[in-house]
């Protein structure tokens, strides 16, 4: 059977699980490491899909979740599947749909993160599994659409449905993201949940795929996802099995502060074999995260924090993040970062692009965008150069001094 992904690892840090690697999909190639740029609902917010390729995004992260509500995955699959809908020519990724049904359809609008670098170990799925709002059984997950209240379940077989019909080159299996404070017999019986998931969205992924190839049309890459919290013992269960099963990749899911990193993602990536590639699921983009999870053996980031911070004017630079919407950036005539090379520090000026937001023009938000996306995404590839030319410590000596 031919392969959805075909993933080649190139170069190896030395005594660091960091590498570099390509990932070929039917859409193009992604250079690794590399970060997916957010694409929730089929768009990257404030960004025409050629912005997105000319800052140098890679690929699109676009949420199952999301597109099953609206417009729903039959119009996204009559469409031509995800990437002819959103007319956008590179690889695509979904995930599965799991995290939002805990945490969106019980919680939206109230406030609730995935990443929760203020509010200590608490997130949106962490909140609605302990609160019990969203009802989770060894079927699935019965849930409240955010949009109109309908009553929802998603099972495992369904997230595969929905992904194979919405059509990303690569999907997420449908997994339990528990809260990482919760206690280790709620964890153990949530990790038991997630393999046994694991190993039916993987039946329902080769039926699909077996299809696919009937009908001579491409065949789609599945990710499997490993939980386990904060257990050592568990992550690295979690990761022997879910590595055993045959997925085209890992995915690692839980909610992480930085320094979760050199703990749970380090005992994951030790255990999983080095031919599979490796995602984390959601994490935040601050600089300090991308290194470590670099270092730590991360091939893949997705988040949504560089468009959404920049909707709200906070904006990355080298030292550190600004927000434009200051007075104290009235009269500065100066880029946003004076070292940046995306189009919005081409001779627009923070003086101009406070205006703009202090004005409500959309052009703020636009500029803005391009600006951190293409920052977080340039770092991610001098990360990577940095491993080909063996200078990855000093980069990130120099790199992290700078911003903290
Ligand atoms: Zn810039």
């Amino acid at each position: 059977m031919k392969q959805a992904i075909k993933f080649t690892v190139k170069d190896k840090l030395k005594n660091s699980l960091a590498r570099t690697g390509e990932i070929k999909t039917q859409h193009g190639v992604i250079n690794t490491p590399a970060f997916i740029v957010g694409g929730t609902k089929a768009t990257v917010k404030a960004l025409t899909p050629d912005q997105v390729t000319s800052l140098g995004g890679q690929s699109i992260l676009a949420n199952t979740y999301h597109l099953m509500l609206r417009p729903g995955a039959d119009i996204v699959n009559e469409a031509g599947g995800l990437g002819k809908f959103m007319n956008y020519a590179g690889p695509t990724f979904t995930d599965s749909g799991g995290f939002q049904v805990f945490s969106l359809g019980v919680a939206y609008k109230k406030g609730i993160d995935k990443v929760s670098h203020s509010q200590k170990g608490e997130s949106g799925a962490a909140k609605a599994t302990q609160d019990q709002l969203a009802k989770i059984t060894n079927k699935g997950v019965h849930f409240r659409s955010h949009i109109d209240g309908q009553k929802l379940i998603m099972t495992p077989e369904s997230s595969m449905e929905l992904q194979h019909k919405i059509g990303a080159n690569i999907h997420m299996a449908f997994d339990e993201c528990p809260a990482p404070l919760a206690d280790r017999p709620y964890i153990v019986s949530s990790l038991n949940r997630t393999h046994d998931w694991a190993k039916r969205c993987l039946t329902r992924h080769q039926e699909l795929n077996k299809e696919h190839l009937d009908k001579n049309e491409p065949l789609q890459a599945l990710f499997g996802i490993v939980q386990g919290a904060r257990h050592q013992d568990l992550r690295i269960q979690s990761a022997e099995y879910i590595s055993s099963l045959g997925f085209d990749g890992i995915g690692i899911g839980g909610v992480f502060e930085t320094g979760d990193i050199e703990t749970e993602v380090k005992w994951v990536n030790q255990t999983v074999p080095e031919s599979l590639p490796r995602h984390l699921l959601g994490m935040g983009a601050q600089p300090a995260d991308l290194f470590l999870g670099v270092e730590y053996g991360i091939d893949t980031f997705d988040c949504v924090a560089p468009t959404r911070q920049a909707r709200n004017g906070a904006i990355y630079t080298a030292t550190g993040r600004i927000n434009i919407r200051n007075t104290g950036f009235m009269r500065d005539f100066s880029p946003l970062d004076k070292n940046c090379e995306c189009y919005a520090c081409q001779g627009f000026s923070r003086a101009y692009i406070n205006h703009l937001f202090r004005s409500d023009e959309i052009l703020g938000a636009i500029l803005a965008s391009i600006h951190n996306e293409y920052f977080v995404v340039h770092m991610v590839d001098n990360i990577r150069q940095s491993i080909v030319d063996g200078t990855f410590y000093n980069l990130k000596d120099t790199t992290l001094k700078k911003y903290y």
